[in-house]
């Protein structure tokens, strides 16, 4: 079957399988350009590849990444658990370069001339850009929790929120803590990433303790006056599954913690002391999206044109995944930030080519949560253009949750980690 361009184009956002098709690359006549690529996340190294892949490789791409490999933050709760290791959730690199011809620069991006049309990077290079992605994900809103706010403080009381040494930070934290310890989860008010990892990652950690230390407890202090995603099948999971080992506590919104301690301290609720303390802090886009001066909502998150994913501020810069402010209903996840990342590349092959970018976008999300190492849950939905309202919104009955946890699920999880790790760095 043969695909007109503005055909194809139209199809890509609506889901990751329109992005797979072989021979996507075959639309000509792209004018070539630059693309610099701040982040090899879900949403930068995506939008990295398909750039290369729908260009037909005539759009020069340079991600600019810190780290030496991609370790995904999906699945990162049952390294917690004890049933995955970090390895596993671990991917190399190097078939975006050798596959798709995407230049990887090991740095991090310090400084943005829109102007110029210039990234600077703190080892000192520059790169030049005719367009500019910023895929850089959150940081954490540290004087939110002064105590926190030091590397030694943060050792003791890991986030475990960008998956990686902290992770492995707060495993042996768990591994050592004696039978009949606490294990406390701070989580802010929302919206922060990934709306039910935390409730996930008590799940994980509750897991572990059935097992290994039976006599111990996962306390939640949930900033939120509800859980804030799936709460009927996360509550029942509690109730069931770990009765008397988990406690969820709502409005618990925390101001500061003693480190030395692990004591976590409240707005109206007391103070709670637990064996293992772990904090989410409030969370922002991360500092290179406010040096290019893309951050306008709240001071906090990065406004963009849904149809094209380019700020609303600054010309030619893009931004993706976490770093936006999300549109109603859209949670900050992997799978969203791999469906923006669709969007973006190919309004950003069509805009480099003279072509205006697809007027319809359709994009999909589906977040898994483990719930033990093997039983899963999920909720899913679709978002689509709406043009009057120049943004995204659900689409009624098009989503849904699962009826209960179950082993299928768990099948589904694994595969879906596995196919947007391909789909992102394959
Ligand atoms: C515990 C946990 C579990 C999760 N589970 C799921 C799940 O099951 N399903 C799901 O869909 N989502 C899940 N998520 C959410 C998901 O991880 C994020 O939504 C997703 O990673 C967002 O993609 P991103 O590209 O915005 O950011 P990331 O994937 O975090 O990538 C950001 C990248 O930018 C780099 N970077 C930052 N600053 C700079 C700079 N100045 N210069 C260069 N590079 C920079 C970072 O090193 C990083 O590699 C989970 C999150 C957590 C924490």
């Amino acid at each position: 079957m043969r695909l007109h361009r503005r055909d194809f184009l139209r199809s890509l956002g609506a889901a990751t399988a329109a992005a797979a098709i072989p021979g996507c690359a075959t639309i000509g006549g792209a004018t070539p350009g630059r693309v610099v690529v701040v982040g090899g996340g879900y949403g930068g190294a995506t939008v990295a590849k398909y750039i290369r892949m729908w260009s037909n490789g005539t759009i020069d791409v340079t991600v600019v990444e810190p780290n030496a490999e991609f370790i995904s933050c999906p699945l990162s709760n049952l390294v917690l658990g004890g049933s995955k290791a970090i390895a596993d959730v671990t991917v190399s690199y190097d078939n975006l370069g050798r596959r798709h011809g995407v230049r990887m620069v090991r740095d991090a991006a310090a400084a943005v001339d829109a102007d110029k049309r210039l990234v600077r990077l703190a080892g000192g290079g520059e790169l030049p850009y005719d367009r500019l992605v910023l895929s850089p994900a959150i940081d954490f809103m540290w004087d939110m929790v002064p105590g926190l706010n030091n590397a030694a403080a943060q050792e003791m009381v890991p986030h475990a929120w960008k998956a990686g040494p902290q992770t492995v930070a707060l495993r042996r934290q768990l591994e050592a803590m004696q039978d009949g310890g606490v294990c406390a989860i701070s989580i802010p008010v929302a919206p922060y990433r990934c709306p039910p990892g935390p409730y996930e990652r008590a799940c994980q950690i509750a897991w572990y303790f059935k097992r290994a230390k039976p006599r111990s407890k996962v306390l939640i202090l949930d900033g939120n006056g509800d859980v804030t995603s799936k709460p009927g099948l996360f509550k029942q999971a509690w109730a069931q599954e770990y009765k008397g080992i988990v406690e969820y506590r709502p409005n618990h919104v925390l101001t500061d913690v003693d480190a030395r301690t692990r004591t976590a301290k409240f707005e109206t609720q007391d103070d709670v002391k637990a064996d293992v303390l772990n904090v989410l802090p409030p969370q922002r886009a991360a500092a290179i999206a406010r040096a290019a001066g893309v951050v306008t909502a709240n001071d906090r998150w990065c406004e963009v044109d849904f149809l094209t994913f380019e700020s609303v501020k600054v010309k030619n810069v893009h931004v993706l995944g976490d770093a936006i402010q999300i549109a109603a209903g859209m949670p900050k996840s992997a799978h969203m930030a791999n469906q923006h990342a669709k969007v973006c590349a190919a309004a950003v092959v069509a805009l480099l080519s003279g072509q205006p970018p697809n007027p319809a976008p359709v994009l999909t999300n589906t977040c898994y949560s483990f719930i033990t190492d093997a039983e899963v849950v999920h909720v899913c939905s679709v978002h689509q253009y709406d043009a009057q309202k120049q943004t995204l919104v659900a689409v009624p009955g098009a989503g849904g949750v699962s009826p209960a946890m179950s082993a299928v699920e768990g099948a589904y999880a694994l595969a879906w980690a596995k196919n947007i790790w391909a789909d992102t760095l394959a």
